[in-house]
C-alpha cells in the first residue's frame, strides 16, 4: 500500500508516476546520488547496517532522520549492503532491514527470496552488478513484481546511463540514480545514448548541451583533472536527465517499445534483455494495453515477437470461430490498412462478385501472421508498419506459417482457394505440405493481373455451390468475431444474438435488438464499445467484471474503489462495473491485477452508469 506513489501512464511495464513527496517528482526519475545523504532531500538513503552495529542503533539513527525529514521524504530502512551472490548469512541481524518500523514514506532494499512488508519505494540489490547479466537482472526485476505492490516504485541504483535508460524503463524501472554518470567523469568518460567515449578518443563532442556548447575534447583535456571531471559529469548528467524526458515523451505515445527495439543494440546485454522479456510473456503482456493510439512499428526480427503481434496470434488460436462458410479464401496482405480499403483487396472482391458471399477470407501477413476478414480492423491488424523489401526471411516464414497450420488444423473447408505469390505461396506451399491438404492456387505470376483475377474468379464460380451468407450475416460475423476477440469464445452469441439487427455502414456497426443498443463497433480500434444493455447481455458471462461495493461511481472509478477485478483485464479493455446500487461500463485505465492491489489511481473511465434502485 502505498500514500505516496501513483502511476498515471502505462506502455506495457514502463510507466509514468508521480511520487507525491516533500516536492512532487515524476518518474521515471533520475535521484542525484549524491543527495541521497541529506535529511533535506525528498528521497533519503537510511545507511548500511554494518555503520551501526546494532539493530538498536540504526533504528535511532532513522527515528533521527525521521524528525528531520518528515513524513513526505522516502526513507530507505537500513540495509545490509551486499552483492547479489554474497550469502546473506555473514549480514548484521541480516532480514531485519525489513522490521523496522517508521511512519511517513519507506523505501527498502529488495533481498531475493525475502519476504517485504509494503513500502512506497523497492531498491534492487546490487543493480549495479547486474549490469551485462539479462538473464539475472531480468528474473530479479520478474520476481521483485510479483513480490511487491504494482504502485510501489522500483530504483535500480548505481546502473542508469544514456544508453541503457530506456531498456530498464521499458521493463519497468522508475526510478534511477546518477552515480555512473558522475564516476564515468571521473575517468574521462563521455556518456552517450549511443554509447561510452574515452574523452581523447574524441575529435568532437557529440551534443550541445550547456556543458559541451562551448569546448571540445582538446580544450576539455588540457584542463586541470578536477575541473575537466566537473564539466564531464555536467555533461553526463544532462546526457541521461535528456533521455529519461525523451523516455517519458516515448511512454506518453506509448511507443517506447519502438524506441528500445532501436536503442538496445548499443549493447548486447540490452538486446538479451529485450530478447529475453519477449520470452516472459505473462510479465509483458499482463501490463500492454488491448490497443495503442498510435501505429505499432515491425522494423527488426524481435517485433514479430512482441505483446501485441503473440497476442493477435495466440487469441485467433483461442477466441476465434470463422463464419459459416465452405470455401476459403487466403489473400496477401496490403501496405494500406484495412485491407478491404486497398487497391489489390478491391480488386480481389470485384473478382469474386456475386460469389464473395461462399468465401471465408483470411489475409496472410508478417509479422501478425494471418487476420481473418472479420478482424481486419482490429488492434494491431490496421495498424501496424513493417519493413517491405520482397524478402521474407526463414524466421518470419516460420512465425507466419506456424499460424496458418495452427490454424487450418482447428478448422476444415471443402476448399481452399489461394491467391497469391512468391513467399505466401512458399508459406502456404510449406504449411499444406506439412498437414496433408490440397490447395488449389490462382494467381499467375502477379495477383492483381488480369489473368490472375479472372482465374480467381472462375475457380471461386466453380466452387460456389454450398453454404452462403447474406449480407446482414456477413455484417453479424464481423460484430461477433470482435466480442469473441474481445471478451472470449462464445461473446458473441451474447452481444450478437439470432434476433440483432446491424445499423450503421461499415466500419460503424451498432447492434441492436429491437430498440435497444448492445454495442458499437469503434473503428479507430476494431473494438466493439457497450452499452448498459449490452453490459445486462454480458454480464452473465462473468468476465471483464470489475467489482464493487454498494455506492454508485461516477466519471471515473478509483482504484480503492475496486473489490475484485477479472484479472484477464488489460489497459484500454472495455470492462463491466458490477455493484450492489450501479452497473456501469467503461474503459480500463490499468490490468485487472493491478486495480485490484493498487490503492492509487483511476482504474476505469467509466462511459455510462446506471443507479439500480433497491
Ligand atoms: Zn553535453
Amino acid at each position: 500500500m502505498t500514500r505516496y506513489f501513483e502511476v498515471q501512464q502505462r506502455d506495457g511495464a514502463a510507466r509514468i508516476g508521480k511520487l507525491l513527496l516533500k516536492q512532487t517528482i515524476r518518474t521515471p526519475y533520475i535521484i542525484d546520488t549524491r543527495s541521497l545523504s541529506s535529511p533535506q532531500s525528498p528521497i533519503i538513503d537510511g545507511g548500511s547496517l554494518w555503520k551501526y552495529g546494532t539493530f538498536e542503533k540504526a533504528e535511532e539513527h532513522l527515528r533521527e532522520l525521521r524528525k528531520i525529514a518528515g513524513e513526505d521524504a522516502i526513507i530507505i530502512l537500513p540495509h545490509q549492503d551486499l552483492t547479489p551472490d554474497a550469502p546473506h548469512e555473514i549480514a548484521p541481524r541480516s532480514a531485519e532491514s525489513s522490521e523496522f518500523e517508521s511512519v511517513g514514506a519507506t523505501g527498502t532494499v529488495c533481498i531475493s527470496g525475502q519476504k517485504v512488508k509494503e513500502h512506497d519505494l523497492y531498491v534492487m540489490e546490487g543493480a549495479g552488478c547486474l549490469e551485462n547479466n539479462a538473464r539475472l537482472f531480468l528474473s530479479t526485476l520478474t520476481g521483485m513484481r510479483r513480490e511487491i505492490s504494482p504502485d510501489a516504485a522500483i530504483y535500480a541504483p548505481n546502473i542508469c546511463t544514456p544508453e541503457n535508460l530506456a531498456m530498464l524503463a521499458y521493463l519497468g524501472i522508475d526510478v534511477f540514480d546518477s552515480t555512473r554518470a558522475i564516476t564515468a567523469a571521473y575517468s574521462d568518460i563521455y556518456l552517450t545514448t549511443a554509447g561510452k567515449f574515452h574523452l581523447d578518443s574524441l575529435a568532437e563532442l557529440p551534443c550541445r548541451c550547456n556543458a559541451c556548447s562551448s569546448t571540445d575534447p582538446a580544450s576539455m583535456m588540457a584542463m586541470d583533472r578536477k575541473s575537466r571531471a566537473m564539466l564531464l559529469e555536467q555533461h553526463n548528467i544532462n546526457a541521461i536527465e535528456a533521455e529519461a524526458a525523451l523516455v517519458r515523451e516515448k511512454i506518453r505515445r506509448g511507443m517506447l517499445r519502438e524506441y528500445a527495439e532501436g536503442q538496445c543494440r548499443v549493447h548486447p546485454w540490452l538486446t538479451a534483455l529485450l530478447r529475453l522479456s519477449d520470452a516472459e510473456y505473462d510479465y509483458m503482456e499482463s501490463k500492454s494495453p488491448i490497443a495503442r493510439n498510435n501505429e505499432l512499428i515491425a522494423t527488426c526480427s524481435e517485433s514479430q515477437n512482441r505483446v501485441e503481434i503473440v497476442r493477435f496470434a495466440r487469441r485467433i488460436q483461442e477466441r476465434y470461430t470463422p463464419p459459416h462458410a465452405d470455401i476459403l479464401l487466403l489473400l496477401p496482405c496490403s501496405a494500406k490498412k484495412p485491407y478491404s480499403t486497398s487497391n489489390s483487396h478491391w480488386k480481389f472482391i470485384n473478382a469474386l462478385g456475386k460469389n464473395r458471399k461462399y468465401v471465408h477470407e483470411v489475409i496472410i501477413t508478417s509479422p501478425l501472421g494471418i487476420v481473418p476478414r472479420e478482424l481486419e480492423l482490429t488492434y494491431p491488424a490496421a495498424h501496424y508498419d513493417t519493413t517491405v523489401t520482397g524478402h521474407w526471411d526463414a524466421e518470419e516464414k516460420e512465425w507466419v506459417s506456424a499460424c496458418l497450420e495452427n490454424y487450418l488444423s482447428q478448422h476444415r473447408y471443402t476448399a481452399i482457394v489461394a491467391h497469391v505469390e512468391d513467399a505466401y505461396r512458399q508459406i502456404c506451399e510449406m504449411v499444406a505440405t506439412r498437414i496433408g491438404i490440397s490447395m488449389i492456387y490462382t494467381s499467375l505470376g502477379n495477383v492483381t493481373s488480369q489473368e490472375s483475377l479472372k482465374k480467381l474468379s472462375e475457380t471461386v464460380s466453380a466452387l460456389s455451390t454450398g453454404r452462403k451468407r447474406s449480407h446482414e450475416q456477413t455484417q453479424k460475423d464481423l460484430m461477433k468475431a470482435v466480442a469473441d476477440f474481445q471478451f472470449g469464445k462464445g461473446t458473441g452469441e451474447r452481444l450478437v444474438p439470432d434476433d440483432s439487427t446491424i445499423r450503421g455502414p461499415f466500419p460503424k456497426h451498432q447492434v441492436f435488438v429491437g430498440k435497444k443498443q448492445l454495442v458499437t463497433l469503434i473503428p479507430q480500434y476494431g473494438t466493439l464499445a457497450i452499452t448498459i444493455d449490452g453490459a445486462k447481455a454480458l454480464i452473465g458471462q462473468g468476465k471483464y467484471i470489475v467489482e464493487i461495493d454498494d455506492f454508485v461511481p461516477r466519471g471515473s472509478l478509483l482504484a480503492p474503489g475496486v473489490v475484485d477485478a477479472d484479472p484477464l483485464i488489460r489497459p484500454n479493455d472495455e470492462v463491466l462495473v458490477s455493484g450492489k446500487n450501479a452497473i456501469a461500463v467503461g474503459r480500463a485505465n490499468m490490468s485487472g491485477d493491478e486495480m485490484k492491489r493498487s490503492t492509487r489511481g483511476v482504474a476505469v473511465d467509466l462511459r455510462h452508469v446506471i443507479k439500480i434502485e433497491g
